[in-house]
């Protein structure tokens, strides 16, 4: 496999073509951004973790029977993945009630629903990743009736395989962010990645926030929290 040019730079990876046209490389960086690119900083070794994690994730949930673009990992931040055009939905899926949820319905954080719900954002960085309703998703033509269930299931599918594996490490999964894509042939697969960049995960003894809120909210020990949660995996997948 060789690595050719550099396609695309996004706030969290970079994304190279390769000799083959189907697959691409993505590099994850250390960079963090929040609020839209608002807010800009490092944290040390998350590349090295989310790409970890995030490879480790896919494999499960292709074990799962839920396909994704992971291929190969390459190197410590590098993964070769399957080409896809990305359907332009941050796919959201919450157990408890977080961030914008809690904000937006004036809720505490915190509260388990009975069961988890999915939302979508339209993925547009200029318009700050408004909210959608899967009526504006096909009048939009972002996706087809058959392509969103499709991505629903899908996404409830990930919730049941990622929570009962943290739960597993200790570790409430709160909510979490997804991005499906078509491959040539037209099927849905997951692609970009699950890392604690994309979900909120909480010591469940303690309530603790390892994610990336401790960015965002600048509740320090950001590196050690990204440690701990990838200590947990490897724990628990060794056993
Ligand atoms: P952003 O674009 O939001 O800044 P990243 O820094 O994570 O995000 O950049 C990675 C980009 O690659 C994203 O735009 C994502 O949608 C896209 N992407 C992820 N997986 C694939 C894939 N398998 N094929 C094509 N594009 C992908
Ligand atoms: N999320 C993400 N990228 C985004 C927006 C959200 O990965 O652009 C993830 C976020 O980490 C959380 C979940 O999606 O796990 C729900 O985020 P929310 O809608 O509450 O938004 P936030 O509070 O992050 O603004």
């Amino acid at each position: 496999m060789e690595k050719r040019e550099q396609i695309y730079e996004g706030k969290a990876k970079k994304v190279y073509a390769t000799d083959d046209p189907e697959l691409l490389i993505v590099s994850y960086k250390d960079d963090a951004t929040a609020f839209n690119g608002l807010k800009k900083g490092t944290i040390q070794g998350k590349g090295v973790i989310n790409n970890r994690m995030s490879n480790h994730m896919m494999q499960r949930l292709e074990k799962a029977g839920i396909p994704t673009h992971y291929v190969r990992e390459l190197s410590d931040r590098e993964t070769l993945v399957k080409k896809v055009e990305i359907v332009p939905l941050e796919v959201i899926v919450r157990n408890v009630s977080a961030g914008s949820f809690s904000k937006r319905y004036g809720t505490d954080e915190g509260i388990r629903f009975e069961a988890p719900t999915v939302e979508y954002s339209y993925k547009k960085d200029e318009l700050g990743d408004p909210l959608i309703n899967t009526d504006s998703v096909l009048a939009l033509g972002l996706a087809d009736r058959a392509e969103l269930e499709q991505i629903h299931r899908y996404a409830l599918e990930t919730d049941r395989v990622l929570s009962s594996f943290w739960k597993e490490c200790g570790i409430t999964l709160i909510d979490f962010k997804l991005e499906f894509g078509r491959l040539p042939d037209g099927s849905i697969i997951l692609a970009d990645e699950i890392s604690p960049d994309t979900c909120r995960l909480w010591d469940t003894a303690t309530g603790e926030k390892l994610d990336k809120d401790r960015f965002r909210r600048d509740l320090g020990g950001v590196e050690d929290a990204y440690r701990e949660v990838m200590r947990r995996l490897e724990t628990h997948a060794e056993e």
